[in-house]
């Protein structure tokens, strides 16, 4: 006998975090809209909720259908077949396992979510395979409702991961073009190789002179340039959109392996249905534990969620103390570069759903955050906070020592984003299993992966001779020394690769918008 998930009993309905929002969206609106009108994002006014049972029944599904259920469950107003022809294709042999996150245990109680075997090697695949191709989707239905007469072009800045991700989980989808901009000299070889090989019809690749930050601020500043984007409307009824994970549609995909690790760890004999599980994060823009929060409260047994943190520990301090300050923080450099951030964007919903939805505490905190750098949660949000979070912080030598060890013990190889959260883990640790997500394959890391198992401090030169190597024989080098690891072939390939975009740009405005309309000159949308 099957048990599927009872869906919401009418579609579920968005409105925002910070009280702007009158007229609620739909699953579509919201997913095409991204951000909600006045700043604040979307949030679902229901979520459905799953019994142990119905959890666990999952097992029996492959991934796909697993997330398809997911979905139905919430009740989006798009038809059930086109759900699960959509999830087929996101997870699908576009990932190199087929239990697409499959879990490693090193031990009885730990067990390593590997959210990297999409078709970047990062963890951003299973949410950037899937919600563009519901993004296509959702215009798609809203047009034909004549709600909407335009196409899309995505801007993307990265400071290296999201971008190629990006590129990947849009190229080929029908009504969008995608443009990625990258800090020139910025990103490692293995991240800038990932990026001007992208293949495909719809998509553009710009290294910027520059830093991330100038990326991020002239790509945010030609989103604001009316000017521009009425005449790309007007003159190619394009409109600028970004992919960025605030949009629920990344979200919601995050949300799915939660559940299905739970009813998989139950499956597999490691878990009794309902015992509680803890689950550890490397956290960043707090998207990926904020998923792992939702899904606690659709129904999975889930206990402690804990927050890692690298150097850049605001997040740590945060759920610690109540109060979040950035006034005096300087950003530091790590080895875990995709959780180097200042401003965790996600953190407001968390926040919302804590204060029970109350739209004018996010609104003042957001403003003082504006204002002064900083703000203070009040004693009933702290409590809740900490009844779901714990946090601590690992430091860049701990974070290396952290691999070199968990080589040693389990001959398992792990990247700094991961190692940050396993060593959090077993800080933070109670009696109940712990899964802790591993967000990237090592091979995307292997200069600081070099570092741990060679053990040369975090900001220590390489050696001249491995200096000199590109990240694909580095890797090959790590492969070998180590003796049992693979390196995914998206990865080991790229120096092959014939390289398709080689253009340097200036970040100011005019240089991104020229850029942009070139692009946009090739494309028939
Ligand atoms: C983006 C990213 C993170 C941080 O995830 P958030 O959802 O932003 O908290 C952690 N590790 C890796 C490898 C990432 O790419």
């Amino acid at each position: 006998m099957t048990v599927t998930p009872a869906p919401l009993t009418s579609p579920v309905q968005f409105f925002d975090t910070r009280g702007n929002v009158t007229e609620p969206y739909s699953f579509t609106e919201a997913l095409v809209a991204g951000l909600a009108p006045g700043g604040g994002l979307f949030i679902p006014t229901e979520l459905p909720h799953f019994t142990v049972e119905e959890i666990v029944d999952l097992a029996r599904l492959p991934y796909h259908k697993r997330a398809a259920a997911v979905y139905k469950a919430f009740a989006i107003d798009l038809p059930d077949e086109q759900i699960d022809e959509l999830m087929a294709l996101c997870y699908g042999d576009n990932f190199n396992d087929e239990d697409i996150c499959p879990i490693s245990s090193l031990d009885e109680n730990t067990h390593i979510l590997e959210l990297w075997h999409g078709p970047t090697s990062a963890f951003k695949d299973m949410a950037l395979q899937c919600l563009p191709r519901f993004f296509s989707a959702s215009a798609a239905a809203l047009r034909e409702r004549g709600k909407l007469d335009n196409t899309f072009c995505i801007l993307v800045a990265t400071s290296g991961d999201t971008g190629k991700a990006a590129l990947e989980g849009f190229k080929g989808v029908d009504g969008v073009s995608i443009g990625v901009l990258f800090p020139d000299g910025g990103v490692s070889d293995i991240q800038r190789k990932q990026m001007v090989t992208t293949t495909g019809d719809n998509v553009q690749v710009w290294a910027v002179r520059g830093n991330f930050d100038d990326c991020q601020t002239g790509v945010k500043r030609t989103f604001a340039d009316s000017q521009f984007t009425d005449e790309l409307m007007a003159e190619r009824k394009v409109a600028l959109s970004s992919a960025n994970s605030i949009n629920w549609g990344r979200l919601m995909p995050q949300i799915v392996y939660y559940i299905s690790s739970y009813a998989q760890l139950v499956a597999d004999g490691k878990l009794e249905a309902g015992q509680p599980l803890d689950v550890c994060v490397p956290t960043g823009n707090f998207g990926n534990i904020l998923a792992c929060w939702y899904a606690k409260h659709m129904g999975t047994p889930i206990g402690l969620l804990m927050c890692a943190s690298n150097e850049n520990r605001v997040l740590t301090d945060f759920i610690n103390t109540g109060t979040y300050d950035i006034s005096e923080r300087e950003f530091v450099l790590t080895p875990s570069p995709s959780m180097d951030i200042l401003v965790s964007s996600n953190l407001e919903r968390q926040l919302f759903e804590l204060t029970g939805r109350d739209s004018k505490a996010i609104a003042a905190w957001m403003q003082s955050l504006n204002e002064n750098r900083s703000f203070q949660v009040d004693r009933d949000t702290f409590a809740k906070l900490r009844e779901d979070f714990a946090a601590e912080s690992v430091n860049n030598q701990e974070c290396l020592d952290t691999i070199h060890e968990v080589f040693d013990a389990h001959g398992y190889l792990m990247d700094p984003h991961t190692a940050v959260a396993y060593a959090a883990a077993e800080r933070l640790r109670s009696e109940n299993p712990v899964l802790v997500a591993s967000t990237a394959h090592w091979a995307k890391f292997g200069n600081n992966v070099y570092r741990a198992l060679f053990d040369i401090a975090p900001d220590a030169p390489l050696p001249p001779e491995i200096a000199a190597l590109t990240g694909c024989q580095l890797n090959a080098l790590i492969a070998d020394e180590t003796g049992c690891f693979y390196v995914p072939e998206n990865l080991a390939m790229l120096d092959e690769m014939p390289v398709r975009f080689t253009e340097v740009i200036d970040a100011d405005v005019p240089s991104i918008e020229k850029a942009t309309q070139a692009f946009l000159d090739t494309q028939t949308l």
